[in-house]
């Protein structure tokens, strides 16, 4: 991701990346305004609940996006539980909007590599149910 967008992340949510132990956040611009968003609901919810959250590494892995955090102390199962939840949420996001520009994207896999993008962005990339067919097809 852009150094300045990172420090962006940085600054906006300070406590969020104190703990951040990674040089940077692995993973293309077009998911920056997705982070953003989580940051915030994280944020807020520390703060509503006078916990504290914070993040390990942030990076794309099998084409969608993965979030590590921890917290202080011991948190209360239902607690626990809402913080994946919101965290899967974003995840879940991240596999409809292009890593790269932002819109509205793809799920495609090309050369085994696996990468959310839009028509624009999607380098004759194929999507993972037309790669299955193809597979098929070359093993028969
Ligand atoms: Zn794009």
């Amino acid at each position: 991701m852009d150094i300045a967008l990172e420090q962006a992340l940085r600054r906006d949510y300070p406590v969020l990346y104190s703990h951040y132990r990674e040089n940077h956040f692995w993973c293309e611009d077009g998911w920056y305004p997705l982070l953003c968003t989580l940051s915030q609901t994280l944020e807020t919810y520390a703060q509503e609940h006078g916990i504290r959250i914070h993040v390990h590494e942030v990076k794309q892995k099998f084409g969608t996006m993965r979030y590590y955090y921890g917290y202080d102390g011991v948190l209360p199962d239902r607690q626990k539980h809402t913080l994946f939840q919101i965290v899967e949420e974003y995840e879940n996001r991240s596999r409809r909007i292009c890593e790269h520009c932002g819109l509205p994207g793809t799920l495609l896999v090309r050369d085994g590599y696996w990468y959310v993008a839009c028509p624009e962005h999607a380098k004759d990339g194929l999507t993972p149910a037309a790669f299955q067919k193809l597979g098929c097809t070359n093993s028969v």
